[in-house]
């Protein structure tokens, strides 16, 4: 079985984020971080491999620096990577970055491609709905458990209700949620294999995508301005001599919240 997994490099949780005032897209130049949620997808599509053979290929959009992050998953197991990287690609939006990993996956022609639930930068939650229409391939998203039987594929759906048990045949799309699995650490000896393992950095043009359809001239939304949150108002300082429980207790009052 053929599995592809998208994954984004997106900046390290510890490193405050902030939007570039000149191009109103988010500063990416500290350090970066596989996005959490794909590594369970990674985890998902070794173990599935482990259980029905074939290979796991790592597909993303993103920065040459990208490929630090792609080295990651190829650590944890997966047999190779490829990064699409090109300066005309720099601030797709929702569409031309769906558009680009829809063109790249129907290239690579993989039996599951698997998706992590959201991305921990941008939060959208919805890429891989996108690149599914794009494909014409059924989609499963928040999977807790997948299974594959023969030519179909199984996943348990969280729901604020409960679960939903869905079925879908190959090829098929599945995001999967941080419920899935536990990722594992990379071994010593998978990060040093990791160096041998093939990592191809490609161009638009290399990949089969049209550059008019990425970047800012394939994208549908324009930041138009940034603006920092308001400042907190009405703000109450307590100094603690004793009766601080019973003045929150009447400020709450007093705001009618109790
Ligand atoms: C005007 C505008 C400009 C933007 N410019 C940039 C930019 O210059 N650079 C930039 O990185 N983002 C940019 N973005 C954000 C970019 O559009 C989103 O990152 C992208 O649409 C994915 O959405 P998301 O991050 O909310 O992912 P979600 O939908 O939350 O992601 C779900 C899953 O999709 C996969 N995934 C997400 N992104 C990628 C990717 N790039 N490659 C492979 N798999 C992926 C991962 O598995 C992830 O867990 C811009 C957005 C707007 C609106």
């Amino acid at each position: 079985m053929k599995i592809a997994v998208c994954v984004k490099q997106v900046p390290d949780a510890t490193v405050h984020k902030r939007l570039d005032p000149s191009t109103h897209r988010l500063d990416r130049s500290g350090e970066g971080a596989l996005n959490p949620t794909d590594l369970n997808a990674v985890e998902e599509a070794l173990r599935l491999r482990d259980a029905h053979g074939g290979e796991v290929a790592i597909l993303s959009l993103g920065p040459e620096r990208a490929m630090d992050s792609l080295r990651k998953a190829l650590a944890m197991g997966a047999d190779r990577a490829v990064l699409v990287s090109d300066a005309a690609a720099a601030g797709s939006d929702l569409v031309a970055t769906s558009h680009a990993l829809a063109t790249a996956l129907g290239r690579e022609e993989p039996d599951l491609v698997l998706f992590g639930q959201q991305s921990s930068d941008a939060d959208g939650a919805v890429l891989w709905a996108a690149v599914a229409d794009r494909l014409r391939r059924p989609m499963v998203s928040q999977v807790a458990e997948l299974t594959i039987e023969g030519g179909t594929l199984t996943g348990k759906r969280q729901t604020e209700f409960g679960y939903d048990v869905i079925s879908a045949p190959l090829p098929a799309v599945v995001a999967v949620s941080d419920a899935i699995n536990e990722p594992r650490y990379p071994s010593l000896k998978g990060i040093m294999g990791a160096k041998s393992k093939p990592q191809e950095t490609v161009s638009l043009a290399d990949a089969g995508i049209e550059a008019d359809r990425v970047g800012e001239a394939g994208s549908k939304t324009t930041v138009r301005a940034v603006a920092p949150p308001p400042a907190k108002s009405d703000q109450v300082k307590l100094e603690d001599d004793g009766s601080a429980a019973e003045k929150i207790v009447e400020y709450l009052a007093e705001k009618r919240l109790i």
